[in-house]
């Protein structure tokens, strides 16, 4: 007889966009007329900048002749992206990394959850609330997560809160957690973190022994300088911290898939009997059992982000989101909503008005305006109280719901 993993069936079946779909098809029955505005899944709309298309069709060509054609590639990577992220999305920023401590992949939302394979299922973790769920979620199946309470909080996981009091910005936890998971910029309360309040958590992780997994998905979306893209921008970071990147939001390659993990070779984790072992050997290992490479096509369309002509298209594709962003949040000031996020990220964060629940907020703009938004309290306890909205869409969309959102509240 085979058995299932029981953990994987704590997991609820409610998933947040098939909720939220949910409602909008039955507001929908009774409003067949209504010309509904999406501004909430983070999924992007732009096409992907033209030098990444060409690079992906001449890597098509290449597999159509004997002579360039390429089958199962390096598991880490071709060499023609490692390199080119090393000098690019590193060096340029003062780190020194080397190429076999890059693991190119299809994407962040699998390296998030695949990390968990080479870690023990009895460590503690923290997450920082609200966020983005695939964290929790994968820890959940391996039984780490522990079980769900009435609060829907996780009974092994410390959330550490991200309050208005603070500008969302995390408190450093009262005890010692092995892992804690941090994304900066924030999905979803689109805040950054500064050097300095960056730095505290690296020490916070080397006087605690702390692995910390830094989601830097959004980093394209950073606009003030002095903010960090990388956490190893910080000393310190190489031994303690592992850095998750992806092309999704950087340069629309969320149908595409590909990014990467950094794992510097210096950062390590203990055995139950002490002994210290390399995280990027092991990591290796993993990969090698179970992953054989993201596509060729993609890894190519991927390195011509670093070409001249790609990161101005990348910037001209992150600069329009950035312009909705700035247009929405201009409109919801003049509201009088409170509202976050939207200078280095591509996500708001709004305050329901008048003691509004998520849902009832989200209600409120799906009924009223025509708007579909995220309820916050999909991204945990945190977010109750809150709706994200994302500057992925159109920019004429933006406005209408922009305009529809003003007038109604
Ligand atoms: N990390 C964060 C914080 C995200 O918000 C998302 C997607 O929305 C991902 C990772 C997923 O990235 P990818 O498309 O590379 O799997």
């Amino acid at each position: 007889m085979a058995l299932v993993n029981e953990h994987l069936m704590k997991l609820p079946d409610n998933y947040l966009f098939t909720d939220i779909a949910k409602r909008v098809n039955s507001f929908k029955v009774t409003h067949p007329k209504a010309d509904i505005i999406h501004l909430g899944t983070g999924d992007v709309t732009r096409p992907i900048p033209q030098a990444c298309a060409e690079a992906m069709k001449a890597a098509v060509d290449d597999l159509t002749h004997t002579e360039t054609f390429h089958g199962y590639g390096p598991e880490q990577g071709y060499p023609f992206l490692t390199d080119a992220i090393v000098r690019h999305d590193y060096a340029q920023r003062g780190v020194s990394l080397t190429a076999d401590e890059i693991f190119v992949s299809d994407g962040a939302k699998s390296d998030t959850g695949n990390i968990g394979d080479i870690l023990r299922h009895d460590n503690s973790i923290g997450v920082t609330d609200p966020i983005y769920p695939a964290y929790i979620d994968s820890n959940v199946s391996c039984g780490r997560a522990g079980t769900l309470g009435g609060d829907n909080r996780w009974s092994n996981v410390v959330y550490i809160p991200c309050l208005a009091e603070n500008n969302f910005i995390p408190q450093l936890p009262a005890q010692r957690v092995d892992i804690i998971y941090l994304c900066y910029p924030n999905n979803p309360t689109g805040s950054v973190l500064s050097k300095e309040e960056l730095k505290k958590w690296v020490h916070y992780a080397i006087d605690n022994d702390t692995l910390i997994l830094f989601d830097a998905a959004y980093e394209a979306y950073i606009r003030q300088p002095d903010i960090p893209h990388s956490i190893y921008e910080i000393k310190g970071a190489k031994k303690v911290a592992i850095e998750f990147r992806s092309f999704s939001k950087t340069a629309g390659f969320t149908g595409v898939r590909c990014g990467y993990t950094v794992i510097p070779k210096e950062v390590t984790a203990a055995t139950l009997g002490g002994k210290r072992v390399s995280l990027n050997r092991l990591w290796s290992k993993r990969q090698n059992s179970k992953f054989n490479g993201a596509s060729y096509i993609a890894q190519r369309g991927a390195a011509a982000v670093y070409t001249p002509e790609g990161k101005r298209q990348v910037r001209e594709m992150t600069d329009y989101y950035m312009g909705n962003a700035r247009l929405m949040k201009r409109h919801l000031d003049s509201t009088g909503l409170k509202v976050s996020g939207g200078e280095n990220a591509p996500y708001l964060w709004v305050k329901a008005p008048k003691g509004l629940t998520s849902w009832q907020f989200f209600d409120h703009l799906l009924y009223n305006a025509h708007v579909a938004s995220t309820p916050g309290i999909g991204f945990g306890p945190g977010g109750e109280g809150y709706i994200r909205l994302t500057a992925f869409g159109d920019r004429q969309e933006c406005e209408e719901g922009m305009r529809r959102i003003c007038r109604h509240l």
